[in-house]
């Protein structure tokens, strides 16, 4: 029995609810991943007990020495991993690293230009409901309504109408390869300054997978828990001139005390996401979630832009005439964890949506490979196309299973 078992039953056994939830099931949400031993032990360490507000060799209290070398190691692997001049690894998350260039780059009040959140941005980007459309102006670009992919010219035309001081593109949701040059080349002529949110496709830049934003771009963003497969948090890199505001933005400026477990993880992640196996990882993860695309789209699926070049895809159910909600928890009964998705063109609201969004960096990380892809893909299609059939839907939730357990999530 565990030490947390003994002294807190009651959280011991929903963490052992949980994780036989990873164990049984196959994650799919895109945002997701399954993090080294590695990871979770620098994570769960005595390095939560220090505050160590301020940032190596300038911290506000004593008996930091060992934060410093922690931190530091985190940032220097971080700079070598993505080619960066100056790298900031305390922002608690991938909002607050959005946060601290907004707050480093623009004043309040002025205005953003990013991807609508329907069309695949992210909440951080302007969203009326986030801390960014209260405090700025927001004007938004889509996606082409005919291609789904992004129309570059088009973005250029609304800098130049609207005038903004930041241009942020990077998404949550699109599956395609983003021109990080050509949003640096439109914010250059209208006079505003880019950043670069690769939260999702970390991993893929870092191995060189997908074009880079790091020295592209003025400001790139990042998670660590996505296809990078780090702890959960956030990461900012920019050339050394813009360096000290960054770090004053994050401390002082919306942070205190960082979370040095988190950032001790953050370099386990780094110095993994370093390794030749890393890229082969990444490589798999593309792979995969081609083979995934072309065994839905050869089911009668129709996926947003007719495909992927990345981690993640976008399932338009209209055809099929259910929601994104209905397919989510039908699948979710099959043990097969996927979330709704806004689509292009969207008519329904984002606790409903007409589509999914699935991607493949979690069960990659399990081992799983294309022969793999092609069941999962063909058992997602049966669930969606017979979504009444429950006898199915448990039929499936078997195999997963099945399949589940030939994949550990972390050998014993
Ligand atoms: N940026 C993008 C593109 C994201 O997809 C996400 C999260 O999904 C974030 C930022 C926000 O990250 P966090 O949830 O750590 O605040």
């Amino acid at each position: 029995m565990s030490y947390l078992a003994k002294t807190d039953p009651a959280i011991a056994d929903i963490i052992e609810k949980e994780r036989l939830r990873q164990v049984n099931g196959l994650e799919l949400i895109a945002s997701e991943n399954v993090v080294s031993r590695a990871v979770l032990e620098a994570m769960g360490s005595i390095m939560t007990n220090k505050y160590a507000e301020g940032y190596p060799g300038k911290r506000y209290y004593g008996g930091c020495e060992f934060h410093d070398m922690a931190e530091n190691l985190a940032r220097d692997r971080l700079k070598k991993l993505f080619g960066a001049e100056h790298a900031n690894v305390q922002a608690h998350s991938g909002t607050q690293a959005n946060m601290a260039v907004y707050f480093a780059a623009i004043k309040l009040g002025e205005k953003i230009l990013s991807m609508k959140l329907n069309q695949g941005g992210h909440l951080s980007h302007g969203s009326p409901v986030s801390f960014t459309g209260k405090f700025y102006q927001v004007a938004q670009y889509g996606v082409d309504p005919k291609t789904e992919v992004l129309d570059y010219g088009v973005v250029a035309e609304m800098a130049k109408k609207e005038r903004p001081q930041i241009i942020v593109c990077g998404a949550s949701a699109y599956p395609r390869t983003i021109d990080f040059k050509a949003f640096q080349e439109i914010a250059d002529d209208v006079g505003a300054v880019c950043l670069a949110d690769i939260a999702h496709i970390a991993g893929l830049v870092a191995t060189g997978l997908h074009p880079t934003s790091v020295g592209v771009v003025n400001y790139t963003t990042t998670t660590t828990h996505k296809t990078l497969r780090g702890p959960r948090g956030g990461a900012i890199m920019c050339n050394a001139d813009l360096g000290v505001g960054i770090d004053k933005a994050v401390f002082p400026g919306m942070q205190g005390g960082p979370l040095m477990h988190t950032i001790a993880a953050k370099a386990v992640c780094f110095e993994e996401a370093l390794k030749p196996s890393f890229r082969e990882y990444n490589k798999q993860i593309i792979r995969n979630a081609k083979v995934l695309a072309e065994t839905l789209m050869a089911n009668g699926l129709r996926l947003v832009s007719g495909g992927t070049d990345n981690h993640l895809m976008l399932l338009d159910l209209t055809e099929q005439g259910i929601t994104g909600l209905e397919a989510e928890t039908a699948l979710g009964k099959a043990g097969i964890t996927v979330n709704k998705n806004t689509i292009p063109n969207e008519t329904k609201s984002p606790f409903v949506t007409s589509g999914l969004r699935i991607g493949t960096p979690a069960v990659t990380s399990r081992g799983m490979k294309e022969a793999e892809m092609r069941l999962i893909g063909g058992w997602i299609a049966s669930v969606i196309k017979d979504i009444k059939n429950e006898k199915n839907t448990s039929d499936v939730r078997g195999k997963v299973e099945a399949l589940a357990s030939k994949f550990t999530l972390y050998p014993e």
